[in-house]
């Protein structure tokens, strides 16, 4: 690896958009787009849909817990 490459930060992007991951849907609520980990990882990546509350996530946008249907969707968790 070249320790000498300089990282190139093109204007008006921050460091907190290098590596986003992929899209993973939107909140079902708020519409904010989701940025789901590995709850043992830490990768970016969707849970698995029909998991129980394995598949579920708070949205850090409305701080509903939301919970994955697949294909990129999410819908409101039942909180019982
Ligand atoms: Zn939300």
């Amino acid at each position: 690896m070249d320790t000498d490459t300089t990282l190139k930060v093109e204007e008006g992007v921050t460091h907190d958009t290098i590596g986003d991951p992929p899209a993973f849907g939107r909140c079902p609520v708020c519409g904010k787009p989701l940025r789901p980990r590995d709850l043992i990882t830490g990768e970016p990546k969707a849970p698995e849909p029909g998991q129980g509350k394995y598949s579920r996530a708070i949205c850090t946008g409305c701080g509903n817990i939301i919970e994955y249907i697949g294909g990129g969707k999410w819908k409101l968790a039942n909180p019982n």
